[in-house]
């Protein structure tokens, strides 16, 4: 995989409108799928409304988004609306993220968010657009990419290091068990892989992740049984093979690879 930029003249006089031609070709040349492994994937025709490329294989969308600083907790998206949308839609693309380095015309960074890590609950509403604006009263969003656990960010460049492919294909296949669950499901369990991976140990209490009932509490305000949620969910990630149970109680993550 290379990670400089082909054909760099600047057709615009903007730095990040260039820098959205350059990505758009590398992604094009350099990037494979990482749902089927095919070594290509295809640019749609402009101004679709949403994705940006198709893997001709297995039909799987994505979305560009390029910058020159690093992603960090919050990345502005479109419309909130269409967002909310897309959440249940089974043709919502998958996040690509890009962040490049202008000086090297190089990418430095490149992960996928998998579609099946888009809940509700990383999608932030923003304030209306102020009368003055030009789009007066549209709301647009925010992802929080904060809220999206460690699981769901692959890399495939990091820090100027190009991961190896089975490693980013194997990564892909351990969260595709949350496509078969519903939104609201798939909300719980994505939030219960956050708090397992924020405990910061390969092996854990259940009383580590009861820390978390407080904070889980306030964000599913009509659920009652927030503990026996917790114990619901994390049965849920060992039949799906994301992590086993050792004893009574105590569980381990199952290792990436
Ligand atoms: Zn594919």
């Amino acid at each position: 995989m290379k990670l400089g930029f082909e054909e760099t003249q600047a057709a615009y006089s903007s730095g990040s409108q260039n820098a959205r031609v350059w990505t758009e070709r590398w992604v094009k040349d350099q990037l494979f799928c990482p749902n089927c492994g095919h070594a290509k994937i295809i640019q749609f025709p402009a101004n679709r409304p949403v994705a940006d490329f198709f893997c001709s294989s297995c039909e799987e969308e994505f979305e560009l988004k390029s910058q020159k600083t690093a992603f960090r907790a919050k990345v502005v998206d479109g419309a909130f609306r269409t967002m909310c949308e897309r959440l249940a839609a089974s043709n919502n693309p998958n996040l690509v993220l890009i962040n490049y380095d202008l000086a090297q015309l190089s990418v430095k960074n490149a992960l996928i968010v998998p579609k099946h890590f888009f809940v509700r609950e990383i999608v932030q509403e923003r304030k209306p657009l102020a009368e003055s604006a030009r789009r007066a009263g549209w709301i647009g969003c925010n992802i929080l990419l904060g809220q999206i656990p460690q699981a769901g960010k692959i890399f495939i460049v990091r820090d100027g290091q190009p991961q190896p492919k089975e490693l980013v294909l194997a990564e892909w296949k351990r969260t595709l068990f949350l496509r078969r669950q519903n939104l609201e499901g798939r909300g719980w369990l994505v939030e219960v892989m956050r708090c397992v991976e924020s405990i910061g140990k390969t092996e854990f209490d259940l009383d580590d992740l009861y820390t978390f009932e407080q904070h889980l509490s306030k964000l599913y305000p009509n659920n009652q049984n927030v503990r026996p949620k917790i114990r619901q969910k994390l049965q849920e990630l060992r039949d799906h093979g994301f992590l086993d149970f050792v004893s009574r109680g105590r569980y381990r993550l199952r290792e990436r690879l």
